[in-house]
């Protein structure tokens, strides 16, 4: 029981591309309700990492454990999503023609695995789930419009919406505020708080002062492993920190 009391656990993973060691024995463990911060230079590993726990690249060793009983190396991909782990890339992939009750139906009735959707409703539990999200994702104003109407923000916003909806355990979100105004930021950072504790998040991303008001504990990347791991405030005193930001 090597993971217990974790939601994730990763240990001595890695993973080389063409004798290129991209995870170089990475050790990761993520509490359950936790928000994490990953940081890390360009080509620390923070892409193959996701790509390691969502079953989309698999590690040449180590173990990857969700929760404290489940091997992710012995499932694939749609396998591993089906069990709770959502991801989330840069670019939001919504479905511009829809409205965002719609949107957020359809990633409804994609979980359940729905065919016929002509025949399908929403029972209350499910609408009350969906008015929850749309509330969490500050679109509850916005829920007849067009998903391809909505700015960038709410585009992310929606988008995490419809992972909302399939209930994840885990969340895995690739710079999620690239690209936002200072407003739709701060109000990214609200979203964040009200889903820790009932989901556990990783969140990779470059703004700082995003980071120190969404997370407690952040882990510094770098060649593949973890260089520095602590609060925001204890990663940036770090002389390898520095030294890994400002001298390459
Ligand atoms: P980050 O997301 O932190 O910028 P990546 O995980 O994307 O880092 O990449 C880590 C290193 O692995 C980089 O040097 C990258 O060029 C290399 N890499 C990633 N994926 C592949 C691949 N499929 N084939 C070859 N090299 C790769």
């Amino acid at each position: 029981d090597v993971a217990h009391g974790r939601i994730l656990y990763l240990e001595d993973v890695h993973v080389a591309f063409d004798g290129f060691k991209a995870i170089n024995g990475l050790h990761l463990d993520i509490a359950p309700g936790e928000l994490r911060c990953i940081i890390g230079p360009n080509g620390a590993g923070k892409t193959t990492m996701m790509d390691i726990i969502t079953g989309k690249t698999r590690p040449d060793r180590g173990t990857v454990f969700f929760g404290s009983t489940i091997d992710l190396l012995r499932h694939n991909e749609p396998e591993i999503a089906g069990l709770g782990i959502g991801r989330k890339f840069q670019k939001p992939t919504v479905f511009e023609q829809l409205s965002v009750f719609e949107n957020l139906e359809l990633a409804l009735k994609t979980h359940k695995g729905v065919k016929h959707s002509m025949f399908f409703r929403l029972d209350s539990a499910q609408k009350d789930r969906l008015a929850e999200v749309l509330h969490t994702i500050h679109l509850a104003a916005e829920v007849t419009r067009q998903a391809g109407q909505l700015s960038h923000g709410q585009k992310q916003w929606l988008e995490i919406g419809m992972l909302l909806m399939q209930d994840p355990k885990l969340l895995l979100l690739d710079e999620p505020v690239a690209g936002m105004t200072d407003e739709e930021t701060a109000r990214t950072a609200e979203l964040f708080l009200a889903l820790k504790g009932r989901h556990s998040l990783m969140v990779v991303e470059h703004d700082m002062s995003f980071i120190r008001t969404i997370s407690e504990k952040v882990t510094v990347l770098c060649d593949g492993a973890v260089l520095a791991e602590g609060t925001l405030d204890q990663v940036q005193a770090d002389e390898r920190v520095i030294e890994v930001y400002l001298g390459r």
